[in-house]
């Protein structure tokens, strides 16, 4: 099977790579030279465009920053220029909306079409345990499963063209609200005088007890692994999470869902954001909690 990844960033380099070890063909495209170059340099095949690289494959698999890529790429350069047939498997996080319209597109070039987005990270995607979400038909979905399990450990068909991606941000959604509600605990505690310890051993083993407390807890100490822990390197970006609300909120509107604190994480990520913060891990939004 001949399979073409385009976008080689921090998520791509590591999902194609898998591939490669795995014993694919991988032809790679990426605008940016030094990622091609480590892709060579790792036995892949290296295309000159993005049209060259989608010629004779098999599988066509994007991991492109936004929306806007994904369409303008399907548009300009792939779909007309892929084997009648051909799966096309999108993995960036993009709108549900913006996912159909590219599923639309390549179904109506004669083409199968995925929306794949995934969770996990950088290192999920460095080791292969990501989750991916996928929406598509079934038949799709059953050509596609082999390379899933291969870049990551838990694979949901989530149902029809773009449920794929409305699972992954209704998740992040969810994700924003309650390490928001984390940070809060943490600072209120504080302010009423329980050291961090003592309220993470309270917390992590009653109700309130969560992936952004056990895993993920804001405040450093409690959980040596934690991005807190460690000056707040991601993780997962506070840019991008606030990207995935935007993306939370576009949703929130076009279906008159009332998600008043989506729409407050939203706000706060988005107020977040800035150039100091937005490489660092959104569970450093606790600043925001702290007094002085
Ligand atoms: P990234 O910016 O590191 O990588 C994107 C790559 O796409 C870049 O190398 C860029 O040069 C390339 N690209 C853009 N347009 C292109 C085109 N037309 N042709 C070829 N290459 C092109 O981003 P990333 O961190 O790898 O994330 C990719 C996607 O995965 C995003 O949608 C992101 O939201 C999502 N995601 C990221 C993480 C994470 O932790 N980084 C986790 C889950 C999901």
């Amino acid at each position: 099977m001949n399979i073409a990844f385009l976008g080689l960033g921090n998520m791509g380099s590591h999902m194609a790579r898998n591939l490669a070890d795995a014993g694919y063909h991988m032809t790679c495209f990426d605008i940016v030279e030094a990622a091609t170059q480590a892709a060579a340099e790792h036995g892949m095949t290296v295309a000159s465009s993005a049209s060259e690289a989608v010629k004779g494959a098999d599988v066509v698999i994007t991991m492109f920053p936004a929306g806007k890529h994904v369409l303008d790429a399907y548009r300009n350069d792939l779909l007309a220029n892929a084997d009648a047939g051909t799966l096309f498997i999108d993995s960036s996080t993009i709108a549900v909306d913006d996912a159909v319209e590219a599923a639309n597109l390549a179904e109506e070039a004669g083409h199968l079409a995925l929306d794949a987005p995934v969770s996990g990270g950088t290192t999920g995607a460095e080791n292969g345990t990501l989750t991916f979400m996928v929406g598509g038909s079934q038949e799709s979905f059953d050509k596609a499963k082999p390379l899933f399990e291969i870049m990551g450990r838990q694979i949901v068909h989530t149902g029809a063209s773009g449920t794929g991606q409305a699972a992954k941000v209704v998740n992040n959604m969810a994700l924003a609200i309650n390490t928001i509600g984390t940070a809060e605990a943490f600072s209120l505690g504080e302010n009423l005088g329980l050291s961090h310890q003592t309220l993470y051993d309270v917390m992590s083993s009653s109700a309130a007890q969560s992936w952004s407390v056990t895993t993920n807890c804001p405040v450093p100490g409690p959980v040596p692994t934690s991005p807190s822990s460690n000056d707040y390197r991601p993780g997962f970006a506070t840019g991008l999470m606030a990207k995935d609300l935007g993306l939370a909120k576009a949703a929130i509107e076009s279906t008159n869902t009332p998600a008043d604190f989506g729409l407050a994480a939203y706000h706060a990520y988005t107020e977040f954001n800035s150039e100091t913060n937005s490489g660092k891990d959104f569970s450093a939004i606790i600043a925001t909690k702290q007094k002085g």
